[in-house]
Formats: structure tokens, sequence, C-alpha cells
């Protein structure tokens, strides 16, 4: 499209700026900023974040590093970016943080609704793009929600949605951390709004020091590999022995860093129904989980956000939580673990049975010793073994 056609007088580009937010704001976007697209000035802290190898396994990111130096790699011609929030704290029991009993596995926030975010909000974002299509002649515009090599804090910064806070989330006056982030990005020159220039994060601490696995590794720095949320959500291995004993309850996600901060306190809930949690999806009992038969793992969870770690991710995470809280209850299915068709699964099953360490883990754990024939999971059993052997029992 050629430039001149996107290029309108000062006074029609506000008024369809205007217009344009006002439709977001109606379709449920609480948050709306617009910022032009330019080279994101945090690229250089990016890089270094990936040199440091704290993304951890998601190679995507590193294959797709030069894609995040402009927004055009993501839409030809991009100009602007329109940078939306969307609250998803439905009400003030869910702001209520705490240690669930155990056996139980925790879910974040997010995923309490138990609808896959992704897809309501691509709906919002079609929707946007439609009425900016047929309002400006010559508009281009695609919609994103998490998927696009996009620095989308940065952007949603310079929009003026809120500042990055020590956590490395994006964090707003009134809607505290508790919400989704996506944008619409488009050929069209908008009216800009100010960068938000203040952090208010001032002289606090709570999300570093109360990480309980010390992923944020320095202010505005998070180690993934640490992250629970990324360990039980994008990780496709098993996290490090220590990060795994202090799962804290997680089984899918992690809000410690949130709860925690000041912000999420007085945070605004919102009035939007689509969040409102599902009982089904806001905690799950670990039996029950470690119990399920092959078909109910997706019976259960297809169509929830739980289902992006599929089978083998949610049973590892039940796994690794029963270890962490040494659920003796749980030693017979984790024995069964021990013969899982999936490799993943097996080693899990080694780590939480030499946690628990009963007389009954020991013996299991030998046994399996014999029959593994998978590298990785002797390697698993023989360390699981070991620290039966030097662990007291709890
Ligand atoms: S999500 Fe949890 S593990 Fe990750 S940084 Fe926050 S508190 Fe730490
Ligand atoms: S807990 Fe404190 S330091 Fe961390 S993001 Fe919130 S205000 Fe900032």
């Amino acid at each position: 499209m050629p430039e001149a056609e996107t290029r309108m007088p000062d006074t029609e580009t506000q008024e369809l700026t205007q217009q344009l937010k006002q439709q977001a704001l109606q379709l449920g976007f609480a948050l709306v900023g617009v910022t032009p697209a330019v080279s994101p000035s945090r690229l250089s802290h990016f890089h270094r974040w990936l040199e440091n190898g704290y993304a951890g396994q998601m190679l995507y990111l590193e294959n797709r590093k030069s894609a995040y130096e402009h927004p055009s790699s993501i839409l030809d011609g991009c100009k602007s970016l329109v940078m939306l929030g969307v609250p998803y704290l439905a009400n003030e029991s869910q702001r209520q943080s705490g240690s669930e009993p155990e056996g139980v596995g925790k879910i974040a926030r997010y995923a309490q609704c138990g609808l896959d975010y992704h897809d309501v909000i691509r709906g919002k974002l079609k929707e946007l793009r439609k009425w900016l299509v047929q309002n400006c002649p010559g508009a281009n515009a695609r919609g994103i929600v998490d998927t696009a090599p996009l620095l989308e804090r940065e952007f949603a910064e310079a929009a003026g949605l809120g500042w990055v806070g020590k956590n490395t989330l994006l964090l707003n006056r009134t809607w505290g951390s508790y919400f989704f982030l996506a944008a619409l990005l488009t050929n069209v020159e908008l009216h800009y709004d100010l960068p938000q220039q203040t952090s208010h994060c001032g002289t606090c601490t709570a999300c570093i020091d109360q990480c309980p696995t010390g992923a944020i590794v320095a202010p505005y720095v998070l180690d993934a590999n640490r992250c629970l949320s990324y360990v039980t959500i994008e990780s496709p291995g098993l996290p490090a022995v220590d990060v795994a004993a202090k799962a804290s309850g997680w089984l899918f996600g992690c809000d410690i860093c949130q709860e925690v901060c000041p912000w999420n306190r007085r945070s605004q809930c919102t009035t939007d129904a689509t969040w409102q949690p599902d009982p089904r999806s806001q905690s799950f009992d670990l039996m029950q989980v470690l119990s399920w038969r092959d078909s109910q793992f997706e019976s259960n969870l297809k169509g929830k956000p739980m289902w992006r770690a599929k089978r083998r991710g949610m049973l590892r995470n039940a796994i690794l939580l029963a270890g962490s809280q040494r659920l003796e209850s749980a030693c017979i299915v984790l024995a069964e673990k021990l013969r899982d068709e999936e490799s993943l699964v097996r080693a899990a099953a080694a780590w939480a049975l030499g946690e628990i360490n009963t007389e009954y883990c020991r013996t299991t754990l030998v046994q399996a010793q014999t029959d593994e024939l998978d590298k990785d999971v002797q390697e698993a059993i023989a360390q699981a073994v070991c620290r039966t052997a030097t662990l007291r029992r709890g």
C-alpha cells in the first residue's frame, strides 16, 4: 500500500484514533494506547538475555531474533501499534493467595476461567481489525497475541499502558499486572500516546525476594530455566532438582511474583464474565491427575490453557509436585509411572520417588534400575537411588 494513502491530516488522524480506541474499549480491551512502529530500544537487553541462556528451551526466540528488530517483520509497512490490555482477575476471592492443602495443585489465575485466552482475544482483534479496514481506506492491520516476534511489554510501555516492573511484567496503576497483552499492528499513521515515563516499583523488591526459585536473578531479569511458569507450561524437559523441590504447590503456572506485588493488592477486578473462574479449572487433586487414563488428559483439559502442556507436561508437573510435597499416598501410582511410555514421565517419577524416600520407594527404584533402557532415565534413577541412601525419611 502506498504510504500517502495511509497519511491523513492531523485532525482526521486524531479522530480516527479516538474512534478506534472507543471500538477497542467496547470490545472489552480495558487498556488501549497507541505508539509508533520503531525499533525497540531494549533490543540489546533482549539479545543479552538470550546470550545468557535465560530463555531456556524457547529456541524459537533465538531462531527469530532478527524479526524482533522492527514490527515491520510482522506486518509489512507497519507504522503504528495499538497496544491493548485485557484484565482477567474476576473477583476478590481470586486475589487471595496462600497455600493449597497438600495433594492439591494450583493453577495460575490467567488459566482459571478454563478458556484459552488466545481464542477469546483473537476474536476481539478480528473485530477491531475489521472496523479499521472498513473505516480507513487503504488500511491494513494484523492482530497478535503472544505468538509474534514483538517485545510486547516494551511497546505497551511506549503506548502509556504501564511500566515494566522488576518482576518483568507490565504493571498498571489501576489494573495491577493481572491482564493479557495484545496488539493491533497497522500501516496507518495514528495519533500517538505519550510513553509511560515513570516506574512505580520504587524501592520494593517483594517479587525478587519471594520468588521461591530465585528466578528473578536481578531486577528486570528473569531466568526462565528457574521460573515455575516456564517450567510447568513451556519447558519440554525436567527442571533442575532444586527448582522442582520448590514447586510451592503450583501445577500449572505460578503467580507468586504477582501475588506479592503491592500493585495487585488493590487492583481493579474485571466485570467481564468471560474470565470468571471455573471451579473445575482453579485447582486439581494431584492423585486424580496421576490416576487419569491417557484419554482423560484430553477429555479433561482440551480447550483449556492447561492443554498447552499436553499429557506429558501435565503428568510431569503432577509427579514433580507430588515429589516436592513428599506425598506418600502417591508412591504406588508413581511406581507405575516408572513404566510410562514417555521417558520424561519416567525420569520425573524417579525424582519424585527419591524425594518421598520410603523403603518402598527405594526398593522400587532399585528394581527399575535394571529394567530401564533409556540412558537419561537410567541416570535419573541412579541419582534418585543415591539420594534415598543419603536423605533421611520425612
Ligand atoms: S512466576 Fe513464580 S517462579 Fe516465576 S519469577 Fe514469578 S514467582 Fe518466580
Ligand atoms: S513486587 Fe515490587 S518490585 Fe516487584 S513488580 Fe511489584 S512493585 Fe515492582
